[in-house]
């Protein structure tokens, strides 16, 4: 399905701790990459444990301080569980609930394997043993997982692609199911207590939003494979990516959020301005 030429980004943070160095790059990007009035809001707070209101009162605050402007409404996932349910009944045919702890996965995978276990962007590569089960047996303490071979023979084609404008100079990416089996394996749509997953709600939320253009850092890049898989189950467009580099410090290190020091608010209490943040990411 085509998207459509209009440039329409997203800024989705989780509001988990203070944003850093890295989101304002993030942020930054999404607002350039967008046509003027498309850069949208989003929340991505869907694990209630870890996600704080006075997290996301900071990321307007930040966001405001920075000078960034996104158009409303913003989109909170905590509001759009039904939407997430809904995608997992149409999912439920390549869908199968999962009791394995991690330790299980562990234990199942170290038996034929000697070093270091498989990982893929969500940890171990899960090994199947819940694969037999059926949806309508789901017990409360499960999570649900796509069987990834099945939903592939549900696609016509035997590989799935996306484009990427930072990426690739200008070939497309591809992957097929082997090679997504290898590297990705099945992934959690449903997590325990949560109803979605951080996988399902991107997917289902960039089509609401319109999304044409996602811009995320490039530590994302293997997961958009998932993306780009449950678009095509859900018969939804697939947007045109964008992963871009990540900020580091001064030893290379990825920027965290328990990292406060490097927080907007400690930057902004030492006296920072905008205007110089803007500059040392490259935005001025
Ligand atoms: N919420 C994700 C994060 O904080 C980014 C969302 C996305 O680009 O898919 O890293």
């Amino acid at each position: 399905m085509a998207v459509s030429t209009v440039r329409r980004t997203r800024f989705a943070p989780s509001p988990t701790g203070r944003l850093h160095l890295g989101h304002a790059f993030a942020a930054l990007t999404a607002e350039r990459q967008a046509d003027p009035g498309k850069f949208l809001l989003r929340i991505e707070n869907i694990d209630a444990e870890r996600c704080k209101p006075e997290f996301e009162d900071a990321i307007y605050r930040d966001l405001d301080w920075l000078g960034l402007q996104w158009t409303a409404p913003v989109l909170r996932q905590s509001d759009r569980i039904p939407a997430y349910q809904n995608a997992l009944q149409r999912l439920a045919p390549y869908s199968y609930p999962c009791r394995c702890k991690r330790g299980d996965i562990r234990a199942a995978l170290s038996a034929p394997q000697e070093g270091a276990l498989p990982a893929g962007p969500d940890g171990l590569i899960y090994p199947g043993t819940c694969r037999h089960r059926r949806v309508n047996e789901t017990g409360p303490d499960d999570v649900i997982r796509l069987d990834v071979a099945r939903a592939f023979d549900a696609i016509s084609d035997q590989s799935l692609e996306f484009q990427d404008e930072c990426l690739g100079g200008g070939t497309p990416f591809r992957i097929d199911k082997a090679q997504f089996l290898k590297r990705i394996g099945d992934i959690i749509l449903s997590r325990r207590g949560m109803g979605t997953s951080y996988h399902l709600s991107v997917v289902i939320d960039d089509a609401a939003q319109g999304i044409s253009v996602v811009t995320r850092g490039s530590d994302l890049f293997e997961s958009t494979w998932i993306h780009v898989l449950l678009q095509r189950l859900l018969s939804l467009p697939t947007p045109i990516y964008h992963h871009h580099r990540l900020i580091r410090d001064n030893s290379g290190t990825r920027l965290a959020k328990r990292d406060n020091a490097r927080s907007l608010m400690a930057l902004r209490e030492n006296g920072v301005t905008p205007e110089e943040i803007r500059t040392r990411l490259g935005f001025s």
